[in-house]
Protein backbone atom coordinates (compact mmCIF):
# COMPACT_ATOMS: atom_id res chain seq x y z
CA UNK A 1 0.00 0.00 0.00
CA UNK A 2 1.53 3.13 -1.36
CA UNK A 3 -0.46 5.18 1.33
CA UNK A 4 1.22 3.40 4.41
CA UNK A 5 4.77 3.71 2.74
CA UNK A 6 4.24 7.17 2.30
CA UNK A 7 4.83 6.85 6.23
CA UNK A 8 8.06 7.05 8.59
CA UNK A 9 7.73 3.40 8.86
CA UNK A 10 10.63 1.65 7.05
CA UNK A 11 10.29 -1.25 5.31
CA UNK A 12 10.16 -4.86 6.69
CA UNK A 13 12.79 -7.00 6.80
CA UNK A 14 12.84 -10.60 5.34
CA UNK A 15 13.94 -11.69 8.68
CA UNK A 16 11.44 -10.14 10.71
CA UNK A 17 8.53 -11.76 8.19
CA UNK A 18 9.79 -14.94 8.01
CA UNK A 19 9.84 -15.02 11.98
CA UNK A 20 6.37 -13.72 12.33
CA UNK A 21 5.49 -16.07 9.52
CA UNK A 22 7.27 -18.65 12.21
CA UNK A 23 5.37 -17.63 15.01
CA UNK A 24 1.58 -17.27 13.47
CA UNK A 25 2.38 -21.19 12.35
CA UNK A 26 3.29 -22.37 15.72
CA UNK A 27 -0.04 -20.40 17.08
CA UNK A 28 -1.94 -22.44 14.68
CA UNK A 29 -0.21 -25.19 15.18
CA UNK A 30 -1.11 -25.61 18.78
CA UNK A 31 -4.72 -24.50 18.30
CA UNK A 32 -4.92 -27.25 15.84
CA UNK A 33 -3.45 -30.19 18.38
CA UNK A 34 -5.72 -28.40 21.20
CA UNK A 35 -8.64 -29.93 18.85
CA UNK A 36 -7.05 -32.87 17.82
CA UNK A 37 -6.39 -34.14 21.54
CA UNK A 38 -10.02 -33.30 22.57
CA UNK A 39 -12.01 -34.84 19.50
CA UNK A 40 -9.58 -37.92 19.28
CA UNK A 41 -10.33 -37.89 23.17
CA UNK A 42 -13.74 -37.67 22.58
CA UNK A 43 -14.50 -39.76 19.77
CA UNK A 44 -12.46 -42.80 20.99
CA UNK A 45 -14.04 -43.15 24.80
CA UNK A 46 -10.28 -42.68 25.98
CA UNK A 47 -11.83 -39.89 27.83
CA UNK A 48 -13.92 -42.28 29.84
CA UNK A 49 -11.32 -44.54 30.57
CA UNK A 50 -9.22 -41.74 32.03
CA UNK A 51 -12.21 -41.29 34.11
CA UNK A 52 -11.94 -44.35 35.62
CA UNK A 53 -8.55 -44.83 36.41
CA UNK A 54 -9.12 -40.87 38.46
CA UNK A 55 -12.35 -42.44 40.35
CA UNK A 56 -9.78 -45.55 41.08
CA UNK A 57 -6.93 -44.03 41.71
CA UNK A 58 -9.71 -41.42 44.04
CA UNK A 59 -11.17 -44.34 45.59
CA UNK A 60 -14.45 -43.16 44.26
CA UNK A 61 -14.43 -39.94 45.85
CA UNK A 62 -15.90 -38.12 43.35
CA UNK A 63 -14.04 -34.30 44.09
CA UNK A 64 -10.66 -36.31 44.59
CA UNK A 65 -11.75 -37.85 41.02
CA UNK A 66 -12.24 -34.08 39.06
CA UNK A 67 -8.87 -33.38 40.51
CA UNK A 68 -7.07 -36.50 39.14
CA UNK A 69 -8.40 -36.38 35.63
CA UNK A 70 -8.35 -32.63 35.03
CA UNK A 71 -4.41 -33.48 35.78
CA UNK A 72 -3.90 -36.20 33.55
CA UNK A 73 -5.86 -34.03 31.20
CA UNK A 74 -3.43 -31.40 31.25
CA UNK A 75 -0.52 -33.78 31.45
CA UNK A 76 -1.01 -35.11 28.31
CA UNK A 77 -1.85 -32.00 26.96
CA UNK A 78 1.26 -30.73 27.93
CA UNK A 79 3.28 -33.72 27.13
CA UNK A 80 2.22 -33.52 23.11
CA UNK A 81 2.65 -29.95 23.18
CA UNK A 82 5.89 -29.86 24.42
CA UNK A 83 7.88 -30.10 20.88
CA UNK A 84 6.06 -27.39 20.08
CA UNK A 85 6.69 -25.20 22.79
CA UNK A 86 10.82 -26.29 23.15
CA UNK A 87 10.58 -25.12 18.92
CA UNK A 88 9.32 -22.18 20.20
CA UNK A 89 12.15 -21.44 23.07
CA UNK A 90 14.97 -22.01 20.41
CA UNK A 91 12.89 -19.63 18.25
CA UNK A 92 13.39 -17.06 20.22
CA UNK A 93 17.29 -17.87 20.36
CA UNK A 94 17.71 -18.14 16.58
CA UNK A 95 16.32 -14.56 16.16
CA UNK A 96 18.67 -13.54 19.03
CA UNK A 97 15.08 -11.65 21.31
CA UNK A 98 15.94 -14.16 24.19
CA UNK A 99 18.48 -14.08 27.38
CA UNK A 100 16.93 -17.14 28.54
CA UNK A 101 19.06 -20.37 29.34
CA UNK A 102 16.83 -23.61 28.82
CA UNK A 103 17.20 -24.59 32.76
CA UNK A 104 15.38 -21.43 33.66
CA UNK A 105 12.85 -22.00 30.88
CA UNK A 106 12.28 -25.67 32.29
CA UNK A 107 11.55 -24.06 35.72
CA UNK A 108 8.91 -21.38 34.16
CA UNK A 109 7.60 -24.08 32.09
CA UNK A 110 6.93 -26.53 35.38
CA UNK A 111 5.86 -23.24 37.05
CA UNK A 112 3.19 -22.71 34.52
CA UNK A 113 2.30 -26.02 34.12
CA UNK A 114 1.26 -26.05 37.87
CA UNK A 115 -0.14 -22.35 37.96
CA UNK A 116 -2.32 -23.64 35.20
CA UNK A 117 -2.96 -27.39 36.90
CA UNK A 118 -3.97 -24.80 40.16
CA UNK A 119 -6.32 -22.59 38.47
CA UNK A 120 -8.26 -25.73 36.09
CA UNK A 121 -8.75 -27.44 39.28
CA UNK A 122 -10.50 -24.64 40.74
CA UNK A 123 -12.65 -23.80 37.94
CA UNK A 124 -13.29 -27.58 36.69
CA UNK A 125 -14.42 -28.32 40.65
CA UNK A 126 -16.28 -25.24 40.89
CA UNK A 127 -18.12 -26.29 37.27
CA UNK A 128 -18.72 -29.69 38.45
CA UNK A 129 -20.15 -28.66 41.77
CA UNK A 130 -22.32 -26.21 40.13
CA UNK A 131 -23.80 -29.09 37.53
CA UNK A 132 -24.32 -31.26 40.27
CA UNK A 133 -26.04 -29.14 42.61
CA UNK A 134 -28.29 -27.09 39.94
CA UNK A 135 -28.48 -29.59 37.10
CA UNK A 136 -31.61 -27.19 35.62
CA UNK A 137 -29.35 -23.56 35.70
CA UNK A 138 -26.04 -24.74 36.43
CA UNK A 139 -24.92 -23.00 32.89
CA UNK A 140 -26.35 -19.35 34.67
CA UNK A 141 -24.94 -19.99 38.09
CA UNK A 142 -21.20 -21.40 36.76
CA UNK A 143 -21.24 -18.32 34.67
CA UNK A 144 -21.71 -16.08 37.80
CA UNK A 145 -18.99 -17.58 39.56
CA UNK A 146 -16.50 -17.74 36.59
CA UNK A 147 -17.15 -13.66 36.28
CA UNK A 148 -16.68 -13.40 39.62
CA UNK A 149 -13.76 -14.99 39.30
CA UNK A 150 -12.38 -13.24 36.38
CA UNK A 151 -12.60 -10.10 38.30
CA UNK A 152 -10.35 -11.53 41.22
CA UNK A 153 -7.74 -12.81 38.98
CA UNK A 154 -7.20 -9.80 37.52
CA UNK A 155 -7.10 -7.94 40.07
CA UNK A 156 -4.71 -10.49 41.88
CA UNK A 157 -2.83 -11.01 38.51
CA UNK A 158 -0.09 -7.91 39.19
CA UNK A 159 0.80 -8.69 42.94
CA UNK A 160 0.54 -12.94 42.38
CA UNK A 161 0.46 -14.14 39.32
CA UNK A 162 3.12 -11.90 37.32
CA UNK A 163 5.59 -11.94 40.32
CA UNK A 164 6.06 -15.24 39.90
CA UNK A 165 7.43 -15.13 36.55
CA UNK A 166 9.14 -11.50 36.96
CA UNK A 167 10.53 -9.29 39.63
CA UNK A 168 9.13 -5.98 39.82
CA UNK A 169 10.08 -2.80 41.05
CA UNK A 170 8.71 0.56 41.65
CA UNK A 171 10.36 3.35 39.15
CA UNK A 172 13.14 4.53 40.23
CA UNK A 173 13.60 7.53 37.33
CA UNK A 174 12.32 10.55 39.22
CA UNK A 175 12.15 13.05 36.32
CA UNK A 176 9.67 10.23 34.47
CA UNK A 177 7.79 9.40 38.09
CA UNK A 178 6.89 13.57 37.32
CA UNK A 179 6.19 13.30 34.17
CA UNK A 180 3.54 10.62 34.41
CA UNK A 181 2.29 12.51 37.72
CA UNK A 182 1.37 15.63 35.90
CA UNK A 183 -0.26 13.33 32.78
CA UNK A 184 -2.16 11.59 35.31
CA UNK A 185 -3.19 14.90 36.94
CA UNK A 186 -4.22 16.35 33.56
CA UNK A 187 -6.40 13.48 32.95
CA UNK A 188 -8.15 13.41 36.22
CA UNK A 189 -7.71 10.29 37.01
CA UNK A 190 -4.58 8.39 39.21
CA UNK A 191 -2.81 5.48 38.60
CA UNK A 192 -1.10 3.93 41.92
CA UNK A 193 1.96 3.30 40.60
CA UNK A 194 4.80 2.67 37.96
CA UNK A 195 6.43 -0.60 37.50
CA UNK A 196 9.73 -1.61 36.25
CA UNK A 197 9.52 -5.12 35.01
CA UNK A 198 12.67 -6.87 35.02
CA UNK A 199 11.82 -8.59 31.78
CA UNK A 200 15.20 -8.69 30.40
CA UNK A 201 16.46 -11.98 32.38
CA UNK A 202 14.23 -13.14 29.72
CA UNK A 203 13.99 -11.46 26.38
CA UNK A 204 15.57 -8.52 24.22
CA UNK A 205 12.14 -7.29 23.51
CA UNK A 206 10.14 -4.32 25.01
CA UNK A 207 7.22 -4.08 26.15
CA UNK A 208 4.53 -2.03 28.30
CA UNK A 209 1.37 -2.86 29.70
CA UNK A 210 -1.40 -1.47 32.36
CA UNK A 211 -2.73 -4.13 34.62
CA UNK A 212 -4.39 -4.96 37.70
CA UNK A 213 -7.62 -3.79 39.02
CA UNK A 214 -8.61 -1.18 41.57
CA UNK A 215 -6.05 -1.04 44.51
CA UNK A 216 -3.48 -2.93 42.35
CA UNK A 217 -3.89 -0.94 38.94
CA UNK A 218 -0.39 -0.28 37.63
CA UNK A 219 1.57 0.79 34.40
CA UNK A 220 4.27 -1.92 34.06
CA UNK A 221 7.20 -0.53 31.91
CA UNK A 222 10.53 -2.95 31.03
CA UNK A 223 13.91 -2.38 32.00
CA UNK A 224 14.66 -3.40 28.17
CA UNK A 225 12.35 -0.31 27.19
CA UNK A 226 13.57 1.97 30.09
CA UNK A 227 17.24 1.22 29.19
CA UNK A 228 16.71 1.86 25.36
CA UNK A 229 14.20 4.71 24.97
CA UNK A 230 14.56 8.32 25.81
CA UNK A 231 12.53 10.10 28.22
CA UNK A 232 10.25 11.56 25.69
CA UNK A 233 9.67 8.20 24.04
CA UNK A 234 8.79 6.68 27.22
CA UNK A 235 6.44 9.52 27.81
CA UNK A 236 4.56 8.50 24.84
CA UNK A 237 4.76 4.88 25.86
CA UNK A 238 3.15 6.42 28.99
CA UNK A 239 0.58 8.35 27.98
CA UNK A 240 -0.39 5.20 25.23
CA UNK A 241 -1.07 3.14 28.70
CA UNK A 242 -2.76 5.69 30.75
CA UNK A 243 -5.21 6.12 27.62
CA UNK A 244 -6.35 2.77 28.42
CA UNK A 245 -6.70 3.71 32.11
CA UNK A 246 -8.55 6.68 31.17
CA UNK A 247 -10.95 4.45 28.46
CA UNK A 248 -11.72 1.79 30.99
CA UNK A 249 -10.53 -0.48 28.52
CA UNK A 250 -9.78 -3.27 31.30
CA UNK A 251 -13.35 -3.08 32.57
CA UNK A 252 -15.13 -2.82 29.65
CA UNK A 253 -12.67 -5.92 27.96
CA UNK A 254 -14.02 -7.87 31.52
CA UNK A 255 -17.91 -6.82 30.44
CA UNK A 256 -17.47 -8.00 26.73
CA UNK A 257 -15.81 -11.16 27.92
CA UNK A 258 -19.01 -11.96 30.34
CA UNK A 259 -21.04 -11.36 27.30
CA UNK A 260 -18.98 -14.20 25.20
CA UNK A 261 -18.61 -16.42 28.46
CA UNK A 262 -22.65 -16.07 29.02
CA UNK A 263 -23.50 -17.13 25.74
CA UNK A 264 -20.55 -19.70 25.67
CA UNK A 265 -22.24 -21.43 29.01
CA UNK A 266 -25.31 -21.19 27.55
CA UNK A 267 -23.90 -23.25 24.34
CA UNK A 268 -21.97 -25.59 25.97
CA UNK A 269 -25.36 -26.60 28.19
CA UNK A 270 -26.77 -27.06 24.67
CA UNK A 271 -24.51 -29.02 23.54
CA UNK A 272 -24.20 -31.28 26.50
CA UNK A 273 -27.64 -31.95 26.57
CA UNK A 274 -27.76 -32.85 22.95
CA UNK A 275 -24.58 -34.79 23.52
CA UNK A 276 -26.17 -37.00 26.27
CA UNK A 277 -30.13 -37.56 25.00
CA UNK A 278 -29.14 -37.92 21.43
CA UNK A 279 -25.78 -39.91 21.41
CA UNK A 280 -25.48 -41.12 25.00
CA UNK A 281 -22.51 -40.71 25.01
CA UNK A 282 -21.91 -39.37 28.86
CA UNK A 283 -24.14 -40.89 31.31
CA UNK A 284 -25.04 -37.66 33.65
CA UNK A 285 -24.50 -34.44 33.05
CA UNK A 286 -21.99 -34.40 35.95
CA UNK A 287 -19.94 -37.35 34.39
CA UNK A 288 -16.90 -35.09 34.14
CA UNK A 289 -15.33 -36.96 31.47
CA UNK A 290 -17.63 -34.74 29.42
CA UNK A 291 -15.17 -31.89 30.03
CA UNK A 292 -13.25 -32.09 26.55
CA UNK A 293 -16.81 -31.70 25.28
CA UNK A 294 -17.17 -28.47 27.34
CA UNK A 295 -13.83 -27.43 26.04
CA UNK A 296 -14.02 -28.09 22.98
CA UNK A 297 -17.04 -26.21 22.96
CA UNK A 298 -15.05 -23.13 24.41
CA UNK A 299 -12.39 -23.52 22.03
CA UNK A 300 -14.69 -23.39 18.97
CA UNK A 301 -16.27 -19.92 20.08
CA UNK A 302 -12.98 -18.86 21.03
CA UNK A 303 -11.59 -19.43 17.57
CA UNK A 304 -14.77 -18.02 15.74
CA UNK A 305 -14.53 -14.92 17.50
CA UNK A 306 -10.62 -13.85 18.11
CA UNK A 307 -11.49 -11.71 14.51
CA UNK A 308 -13.62 -10.07 16.41
CA UNK A 309 -12.35 -9.70 19.93
CA UNK A 310 -8.56 -8.67 18.06
CA UNK A 311 -10.99 -6.11 16.03
CA UNK A 312 -12.29 -5.08 19.85
CA UNK A 313 -9.06 -4.95 20.99
CA UNK A 314 -7.48 -2.99 17.93
CA UNK A 315 -10.52 -0.54 18.68
CA UNK A 316 -8.74 0.40 22.25
CA UNK A 317 -5.12 0.18 20.91
CA UNK A 318 -6.22 3.10 18.62
CA UNK A 319 -7.89 5.06 21.19
CA UNK A 320 -5.39 4.52 23.71
CA UNK A 321 -2.88 6.33 21.03
CA UNK A 322 -5.28 9.35 20.31
CA UNK A 323 -5.05 9.88 24.14
CA UNK A 324 -1.71 9.75 23.91
CA UNK A 325 -1.10 11.90 20.91
CA UNK A 326 -3.48 14.67 22.81
CA UNK A 327 -0.78 14.05 25.62
CA UNK A 328 1.89 14.63 24.54
CA UNK A 329 3.89 18.05 23.20
CA UNK A 330 4.73 16.20 19.83
CA UNK A 331 4.00 12.89 18.32
CA UNK A 332 7.69 12.42 17.10
CA UNK A 333 8.67 10.32 20.01
CA UNK A 334 5.37 8.38 19.47
CA UNK A 335 6.11 7.62 15.98
CA UNK A 336 10.26 7.04 17.19
CA UNK A 337 9.95 4.79 19.73
CA UNK A 338 6.19 2.93 17.76
CA UNK A 339 9.64 2.13 14.91
CA UNK A 340 12.34 1.35 17.90
CA UNK A 341 9.62 -1.54 19.38
CA UNK A 342 9.05 -2.97 15.70
CA UNK A 343 13.12 -2.96 15.61
CA UNK A 344 13.62 -4.50 18.90
CA UNK A 345 10.66 -6.97 19.07
CA UNK A 346 11.13 -7.77 15.43
CA UNK A 347 7.84 -6.95 14.87
CA UNK A 348 5.95 -6.70 11.17
CA UNK A 349 5.66 -3.28 10.56
CA UNK A 350 3.33 -4.17 7.20
CA UNK A 351 1.44 -7.06 7.83
CA UNK A 352 -0.87 -8.21 5.07
CA UNK A 353 -4.34 -7.19 6.03
CA UNK A 354 -5.99 -10.33 6.59
CA UNK A 355 -2.83 -11.33 8.73
CA UNK A 356 -3.69 -8.11 11.05
CA UNK A 357 -7.63 -9.04 10.91
CA UNK A 358 -7.25 -12.28 12.19
CA UNK A 359 -4.40 -12.42 14.84
CA UNK A 360 -3.26 -9.06 15.67
CA UNK A 361 -4.55 -7.42 19.28
CA UNK A 362 -2.82 -4.20 17.79
CA UNK A 363 -2.52 -2.23 14.59
CA UNK A 364 0.56 -1.98 12.49
CA UNK A 365 3.17 0.08 13.42
CA UNK A 366 3.02 1.76 9.82
CA UNK A 367 -0.97 2.37 10.56
CA UNK A 368 -0.08 3.68 13.98
CA UNK A 369 2.54 6.02 12.81
CA UNK A 370 0.41 6.82 9.82
CA UNK A 371 -2.00 8.06 12.45
CA UNK A 372 0.43 10.30 14.66
CA UNK A 373 1.74 11.84 11.21
CA UNK A 374 -2.13 12.30 10.30
CA UNK A 375 -2.85 13.69 13.92
CA UNK A 376 -0.27 16.14 13.80
CA UNK A 377 -0.55 17.17 10.35
CA UNK A 378 -4.31 18.23 11.93
CA UNK A 379 -3.23 19.87 14.93
CA UNK A 380 -0.85 22.21 12.50
CA UNK A 381 -4.00 23.44 10.61
CA UNK A 382 -5.30 23.79 13.84
CA UNK A 383 -8.00 21.34 14.28
CA UNK A 384 -7.54 20.18 18.13
CA UNK A 385 -6.86 22.82 20.24
CA UNK A 386 -6.50 20.84 22.98
CA UNK A 387 -3.02 19.49 22.10
CA UNK A 388 -1.63 23.30 21.94
CA UNK A 389 -3.42 23.00 25.93
CA UNK A 390 -1.65 20.10 26.58
CA UNK A 391 1.78 20.86 25.39
CA UNK A 392 1.79 24.40 27.47
CA UNK A 393 0.58 21.79 30.45
CA UNK A 394 3.72 19.89 30.24
CA UNK A 395 6.43 22.00 29.12
CA UNK A 396 5.82 25.52 30.72
ZN1 LIG B 1 -2.04 -0.59 24.35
Amino acid sequence: MTATNATQAPADTPEARRYNRIRRRLEVADLALGFFVLTVLLLTGWTGTLRDVAYRGAHQIYSLAVFFYVAMLLLISKLLGSGLDYYSFRLEHRYNLSNQKLKPWLRDELKGWLVGLGVATLLVELLYFTIRQFPLHWWFIAWGVFIGLFILFAQVAPVIFLPLFYKFQPLENEALRQRLVRLSEKAGTQVRGVYEWKLSEKSKKANAALTGLGATRRIILADTLLQNYSDDEIEAVLAHELGHHVHRHILKSIAVQAGITLFGFWAANAVLHYALERFHVFETMSDFANLPLLVLVSTVLSVVLMPVLNAYSRFNERQADRYCFQSIARVEPFISSMNKLAQQNLAERHPSNWVEWLFHSHPSISKRVAAAEAWSKSAISGLPEKRVASSQTIYS
